[in-house]
């Protein structure tokens, strides 16, 4: 175990969490996690109620958001640590982001209006915590109520992931953008989740290239979505890049999420944590 039990990455209510911000810093207490960020979706609505719901419990928190970026034909998600959350190129990027984000909602609505799926617009919003943050998370939670599919991941597999019926293309912000906001706010820009993107390893190189020139400084190596194959992987690109390492949980909710908050395995010992930047 390494000394510090950290959970750089998880969500609430402000993006597709479902759980209140305050509930979640309290989860992840019980847990014994001792350094916490939240890192909602192009959010940062969520950190004023966690970082007094951290005071309250002693749990050392980090403001964070995750940034969704596109790179190459990719979503690509940058996770900011410690940013200041009042900064406004920060706030109005963010916001820019969100207003996509609302006009894709409506065009995945009509995606699934086509295919007969009625009223999805309605249902997502009635699970968002947030009527200005729409996840494709709050359209998977209304299908499967209205029994399109048996769970979230059968939705994503056949009507939300690229390719399916209800898959809209989307322009996020570029990768450039996210890091020049999350350092311009004093923060530490992370790759998250580096597992899941479909990128060879031409591409991945030009990623991990580009965010470095860009001052990007972190990569999450252990975290929800990676197995052992892909922990080892990513501590390569690590050391490679010169990157710290990142531990996160990627937490969404107790009955959505295989990793609890805390519980992502240890990162290798010869990585350098990216908290070591946070003290
Ligand atoms: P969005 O940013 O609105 O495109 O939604 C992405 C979110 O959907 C992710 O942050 C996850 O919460 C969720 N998600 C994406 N793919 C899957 C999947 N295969 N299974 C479950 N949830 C997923
Ligand atoms: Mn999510
Ligand atoms: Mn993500
Ligand atoms: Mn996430």
């Amino acid at each position: 175990m390494n000394p510090v039990n950290a959970d750089l990455h998880c969500h609430s209510t402000a993006s597709d969490g479902t759980l209140a911000p305050a509930q979640v810093v309290r989860r992840a207490h019980a847990n014994g996690v001792d350094l916490l960020a939240l890192t909602d979706h192009d959010e940062l609505l969520g950190l004023a109620e966690a970082a007094d719901a951290a005071r309250d419990v002693g749990l050392r928190f980090v403001p964070g958001v995750e940034v969704s970026v596109s790179w190459l034909d990719q979503t690509v998600h940058v996770v900011g640590l410690n940013i200041d959350p009042s900064h406004p190129a920060l706030v109005a990027g963010l916001h820019q982001v969100r207003e996509g984000r609302d006009g894709r909602a409506g065009q995945i609505a009509a995606e699934l209006d086509r295919i007969g799926i009625h009223g999805a617009l309605e249902g997502a919003l009635r699970y968002a915590g947030n009527p200005a943050l729409v996840s494709r998370a709050h359209f998977a939670r209304y299908l499967v109520e209205i029994g399109i599919a048996r769970n979230v991941h059968d939705v994503f597999l056949h009507y939300l992931a690229r390719g399916k019926p209800g898959y809209v293309e989307h322009v996020w912000a570029t990768l450039d953008e996210a890091v020049g906001w999350i350092r311009g706010a004093g923060g530490v820009a992370v790759i998250a989740h580096p597992g899941r993107y479909r990128l060879g390893h031409v591409e991945m190189d030009l990623l991990f290239e580009r965010f470095r020139d860009l001052g990007g400084e972190g990569v999450e190596v252990c975290c929800g979505a990676h197995d052992g194959g892909q922990v080892l992987a990513f501590s390569r690109v690590a050391r490679k890049y010169g990157l710290l390492a990142s531990r996160a949980s990627d937490f969404h909710g107790p009955e959505d999420s295989p990793v609890d908050l805390g519980r992502a395995p240890p990162l290798p010992p010869d990585l350098t944590p990216v908290w070591t930047r946070l003290q």
